[in-house]
């Protein structure tokens, strides 16, 4: 048997020390004091500071969608979950079946390694990989950087795999047009109704392992329902990814989620007999997605044929 000798004066590191100071000063900003956000004390309530730093994600979240889908007319979607729910094998699928002409890049979000990176660029597309150390997942400022290892000029499609955490992610937008949360029937059948607050910061979800779940005694419908009761207009899909069912569905998902956005931007173009302009001003988030216009890469891909 193992004995794990605990020395008192070895007990707290000068870097639990470090952590300590910096999470109880709440004047700290960044990832240490925002991190907290996603771990509460079971009220979800965000003190106003909490809620500046907050506003200032979002803010950076659509800039960075202004940038890579308006700009650059790119097709972003976001895969979140846990470790070991599929997202790098889902991601993978994807890419297998896209056409030959359309250009993927993928930012690849892990605490540490290069395995996932490795395996989609085994696949022939560009990867920006992003270790996040000590942080349980991404933030507009990470794929910023990320995006200087891609070019988005050449690129039609960008798919983003966020850290595997259920928690965490909830707060920080990345600016994508589908984000799109996968669950798999091995996480326990109550996965869904556990992580409310992940599912509702969502666009999409996937129960994904569909294959063996009846090996792990998991209720997929159950899941199902838990889906709709804590986001009744999410799409949900059944996947193995392994095995390749599913993936026409959510493949079609996404072409709708690219092919919604550009008939908001010909509404907003036809509506306001100009098409769109970088004049705005980033007031409000929120409102901010309805109000301009949206491109897609299948225009883009369009126009270039
Ligand atoms: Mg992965």
């Amino acid at each position: 048997m193992y004995h794990i000798r605990r020395h008192p004066r070895t007990d707290v590191t000068p870097i639990d020390r470090l952590l300590d100071r910096l999470l109880s000063n709440s004047d700290v900003p960044g990832p240490l004091q925002t991190h907290r956000m996603g771990h509460g004390d079971g009220d979800h309530e965000h003190s106003d500071a909490e809620a500046d730093i907050l506003a200032q994600f979002e803010e950076q979240a659509d800039e960075l969608h202004e940038r890579v889908v308006h700009d650059h007319g790119v097709f972003v979607a976001e895969f979140l979950g846990a470790t070991g729910s599929g997202k790098t094998r889902l991601i993978e699928r994807l890419i297998e079946r896209a056409s030959d002409d359309e250009e993927i890049g993928v930012i690849v979000g892990d605490v540490a390694g290069e395995d996932d990176a490795t395996r989609f660029r085994e696949l022939g597309v560009s990867v920006a990989n992003v270790n996040t150390g000590k942080e349980c997942h991404l933030d507009p400022s990470l794929v910023e950087g990320a995006l200087e290892d891609l070019d988005l000029d050449a690129l039609d499609t960008l798919y983003i795999e966020n850290v595997g955490n259920m928690v965490c992610p909830a707060d920080f937008p990345l600016g994508a047009q589908a984000r799109v949360l996968v669950v798999s029937a091995t996480e326990g059948d109550d996965v869904v109704r556990k992580h409310p607050l992940l599912f509702q910061a969502c666009d999409g979800a996937v129960i994904n392992k569909v294959d063996i779940a009846e090996a792990v005694n998991a209720d997929l419908d159950l899941m199902e329902s838990d889906v709709s009761e804590i986001a009744p207009e999410m799409p949900t899909f059944r996947t193995s990814a392994e095995h390749g069912d599913g993936l026409d569905e959510l493949a079609a998902y996404l072409d709708e989620r690219g092919h919604v956005h550009a008939s908001d931007h010909e509404a907003y173009v036809s509506e306001t007999g100009h098409s769109h302009t970088h004049e705005h001003t980033h007031t409000d988030g929120r409102t901010h997605e309805h109000d301009h216009a949206h491109e897609d890469r299948r225009d883009h891909a369009h126009t270039h044929d």
